[in-house]
């Protein structure tokens, strides 16, 4: 069933000469699914992708997450045509600029204030400085798994227990940084409480994804969100939250509004960090919050955060096209019901051959873990076979569907995923599991 590629393999290996690791962000390579030239793609329209051999894959990566509407779609194009004709820059304030935060704030009431920055690491790491200003304190407690971007202090791994400081992470992030982190695993309130119990006084933020897109699709357990900021509130810590995949990628609005937690009001931080989908497919990032803390930020406040690139019209005008058409009546509905029916159909058809999966669906877009037990914390995800996600990957990928190369990944639907995809992808993975116990 293996298909050659030998542009693919010819621009790696010219890119290893001149990229570090062949590829600008780690996630591209096949580093953990076995190795080897990953896919240079030259094209891309709707849920399709075109590689530089031309071969078409339907589209599950979806750039990790912005390309909600698919690739190209006709009105995000049109805006950024538009905003790219009438200069791209202008280190002046914009009127478009307003638009977009109004519309975010409409959709995510508990921001009071936004302001634009250019990805979501730099939104995360802005809410952090944010809230450190804000309570004049310095630790961060996160929970274990979630990714936050790639600055310092979210770089940092679990010490051993609620009760530990962090470790690092990522070379050349120094060890007294990385002591400023506890590292908690997620869904656990008692191991907050006792990281809150051993630090509480010199807690900033809890910083927490609401609903989890980094190792795998994982909702938080009843109750779970509304302990954490009850708890972390008692503490005199703020609440950060981390949208930057789940904001609009479930309804139009964000995890803290979304309609699975019935008590909105219970649930709702103090600073929110957004990216991904609110720029359409350009670089963005955004951060917002209530008013007193957001006030701390220059030049109103004391903390200071800037950008030569943030809040540019292309990215801004690409970010409000691309709301524009996930407001339209239906477009959710349509995606969960096509997650639901390629879901359902990869879990039987992996029941079939003996395969044990765990699926966790989050309207249109899911995770699928080779393991026979749950998966609700980074624990119970690392414990899952990757080495048959890495067979899985392949035999996918050389039937025309691309998936993410690493188990922690989630599918994402787009409002361009037809039927017809979804049926090829089943048919496709029906091969693949029979492949794979053969
Ligand atoms: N937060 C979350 C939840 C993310 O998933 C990511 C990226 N995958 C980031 C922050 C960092 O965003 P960016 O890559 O735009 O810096």
């Amino acid at each position: 069933m293996s298909i050659q590629r030998p542009r693919s393999e010819q621009l790696y290996a010219e890119a290893l000469e001149h990229i570090v690791g062949g590829v600008n962000s780690p996630s591209r390579s096949f580093k953990a699914v076995g190795g080897g030239a990953p896919v240079f793609m030259k094209r891309a329209q709707g849920a399709h992708f075109w590689d530089v051999d031309d071969h078409r894959y339907i589209d599950y990566l979806c750039a990790y997450g912005p390309i909600i509407t698919g690739h190209a779609h006709p009105h995000i194009t049109e805006a950024i045509t538009c905003a790219a004709a009438n200069g791209t820059l202008y280190g002046t304030p914009t009127e478009f600029e307003i638009l977009l935060a109004r519309m975010l704030k409409e959709a995510i009431p508990s921001m009071d204030k936004v302001r634009f920055v250019n990805s979501g690491t730099e939104a995360v790491m802005t809410t952090i400085r944010v809230a450190r200003a804000y309570t004049k304190r310095s630790k961060i407690i996160k929970f274990a798994g979630c990714y936050h971007g790639h600055s310092d202090l979210v770089l940092v791994a679990a010490g051993s227990g609620p009760s530990t400081l962090g470790i690092p992470d990522s070379a050349g992030v120094p060890g007294s940084i990385a002591s400023e982190v506890i590292t908690v695993p997620f869904n656990d309130l008692d191991g907050l409480r006792v990281a809150l119990e051993t630090f509480g006084n010199d807690v900033a933020a809890v910083m927490v994804e609401p609903i989890v897109g980094n190792f795998g699709m994982v909702m938080p357990k009843p109750g779970f969100l509304e302990g954490l900021c009850k708890m972390a509130r008692e503490a005199g810590a703020l609440v950060i939250y981390d949208e930057v995949i789940s904001a609009f990628r479930f309804h139009y609005g964000s995890a803290q509004t979304y309609s699975a937690f019935s008590d909105h009001a219970a649930i709702e931080p103090d600073l929110t960090a957004l990216g991904k989908i609110i720029g359409g497919g350009l670089p963005i990032g955004a951060y917002g919050g209530r008013k007193q803390v957001m006030d701390q930020v220059a030049p109103l406040g004391p903390a200071y955060q800037a950008g030569t690139m943030a809040g540019n019209p292309a990215s801004i005008s690409a970010g409000i096209a691309c709301l524009e058409v996930l407001r339209e009546p239906g477009v959710y509905e349509r995606m969960d019901a096509q997650a639901a029916r390629l879901a359902d159909a990869l879990q039987a058809s992996a029941d079939k051959n003996g395969i044990p999966l765990t699926i966790n669906r989050i309207r249109g877009s899911f995770s699928a873990h080779f393991c026979d037990h749950p998966v609700t914390n980074y624990d119970e995800a690392q414990d899952t076979d990757g080495e048959r996600f890495g067979q899985f990957f392949r035999l996918m990928l050389d039937q025309g569907i691309c998936l993410a190369p690493s188990k922690y990944e989630a599918w994402f639907l787009t409002t361009a995923h037809t039927d017809e995809d979804i049926d090829a992808t089943i048919a496709a993975a029906e091969n693949a599991f029979a492949a794979m116990v053969r």
